[in-house]
């Protein structure tokens, strides 16, 4: 994954500054709470939607298994139908073969449609260092984009922000990025959306290449899918001369029957609706309709790694509906830069150690960024046992080791030495029960402190169980 957001502080630290913002805490609370009652509202419509969820686990799960198969039956269909596909084995890589491709058109200006993959390679960041602006297109990408901020939320990556901050970046920013915010902006949704509108409407005009993700691609005619909710995903798609899309390889599913469970399980989960409202597909290329050249870059970049994994490949059957964000009492505190990763929420918890390893601060740390109370599990629509990945990644983060680790594993070793031999344990018991009135209440130590910050150290008992046990029993 991209370095973007390596060199971030450790889950609990980041969590810690952000719960202190009570105007951040205040969006998200809003913004979480309303959207999961209307996906609650929506799911309930459905008779079937335990079948459909399972149906979607299943689908994910046996392409995942035939991964390879799909992906050339992808590669095949695409080429047949006049796309090129590329195979990027990193972030960089994909990077570089998309800039190569922009660079061969001599454009230096894209347009971008919500693109998780590309968020995740850092490809704005790769472009600009090339001499290449790239425009985000969807509304809040654009927020973001103009406050020089970063997504937090998978669905709504500037749910962090409220209306009064958005008119203030409007204001101030869309002028040094193209046409102006209108004078007089005020913070009603109409007036902001027709900003945007505005803003955005002359660079899809002007722009000749167009830089998409996919939800879906579908295997037995190499089509890509892409929904959304505002409309710019139509205009990149088709105005552009040239279209580049970058997908992750496991966003395969085989036939278009399949498509049609995750169109029923994705907009209710994600935006609680029946239907989103625009599904734009794309196959190839078609004389006199739409882009000349399509390019499809796909992306492994830490998948495949996943995959290799029994447990934690269930992440990958993700549609990113963003359902489980909205349901975690972590993210609703902490909001979604403290995951450090264009993935945050529960997901984030268990993608991005994957995708990027467990070596960093900040990534060994997410795993533990999880009451592990289940309501993930109970609202993701392709049932991803997401605190079963959690405790397996937690375990995978000790087997590592660390400070804390280490203090752990000697407290454990000296418990086994004392239980192998009664006679010292019965010493060590009594021990502490007469120095009770001594003991700290708080564990010295960093990693051991963090464990008494907020809970105290139970009391001993003035008598061992043992001497109790005889006294009372003999
Ligand atoms: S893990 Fe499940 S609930 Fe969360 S974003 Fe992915 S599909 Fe949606």
């Amino acid at each position: 994954m991209s370095g973007t957001y390596l060199g971030m502080p450790a889950f609990p630290r980041a969590a810690r500054d952000a719960v202190r913002d009570t105007t951040l805490r205040g969006n998200l609370r809003h913004a979480t709470h309303t959207i999961r009652d209307k996906r609650a509202r929506a799911v309930a419509e459905l008779d079937d939607w335990a079948a459909l969820r399972e149906a979607g686990k299943r689908i994910k799960d046996h392409t995942l298994r035939h991964l390879d198969r799909y992906l050339v039956r992808v590669e095949e269909a695409v080429t047949a139908a006049g796309g090129t596909v590329h195979w990027a084995a990193d972030a960089e890589e994909a990077n570089r073969i998309v800039a190569d491709l922009v660079k061969a058109t001599g454009e230096s200006e894209v347009v971008k449609v919500k693109s998780m993959a590309t968020q995740e390679t850092g490809l704005n960041e790769a472009l600009e260092a090339e001499g290449i602006r790239a425009y985000e297109t969807d509304l809040a990408e654009l927020i973001v984009q103009l406050g020089k901020d970063r997504p937090s939320h998978i669905l709504v990556p500037a749910i962090h922000r409220n209306r009064g901050e958005i008119r203030d970046i409007f204001r101030s920013e869309m002028g040094e990025w193209g046409r102006p915010a209108p004078e007089g902006l005020t913070d009603t949704p109409a007036e902001l959306a027709e900003a945007a509108r505005l803003h955005l409407r002359e660079k899809f005009l002007r722009a000749k290449v167009g830089i998409s993700g996919a939800n879906f691609m579908v295997a037995e005619t190499g089509t890509l899918v892409v929904v959304e909710s505002e409309g710019n995903g139509r205009m990149c798609l088709t105005l552009p001369e040239t279209l580049i899309s970058v997908v992750g390889i496991e966003k395969v599913i085989p036939t278009w029957r399949d498509l049609e469970v995750f169109l029923q399980l994705l907009p209710r989960s994600s935006t609680a609706e029946r239907m989103n409202p625009y599904t734009s597909m794309w196959t190839g290329t078609t004389d006199g309709d739409g882009p000349r050249a399509f390019h499809l870059v796909l992306l492994d970049n830490g998948r495949t790694d996943t995959l290799a994994d029994e447990v934690g490949r269930q992440a990958l059957r993700c549609i990113r509906c963003s359902a489980c964000l909205n349901v975690c009492p972590v993210y609703e505190r902490a909001g979604g830069h403290a995951y450090g990763s264009v993935y945050p929420g529960p997901i984030g918890a268990i993608l991005s150690p994957q995708l990027r390893g467990t070596g960093s601060e900040i990534d060994a740390s997410l795993p533990y960024a999880s009451s592990l109370c289940g309501a993930c599990y109970e609202v993701c629509p392709v049932a991803i046992d997401i605190p079963e990945v959690l405790v397996h990644l937690r375990e995978k983060v000790a087997d590592q080791g660390g400070a804390g680790h280490r203090l752990e594993r000697a407290a454990m070793r000296t418990a086994t030495w004392l239980l192998d031999h009664p006679a010292a344990l019965n010493a060590a018991e009594r021990l502490a029960s007469s120095t009770r009135k001594l003991h700290p209440k708080r564990l010295p130590g960093p990693g051991a402190r963090q464990w008494t910050n907020s809970r105290d150290l139970p009391d001993l008992p003035a008598e061992p169980f043992r001497d109790w046990w005889k006294k009372n029993h003999a």
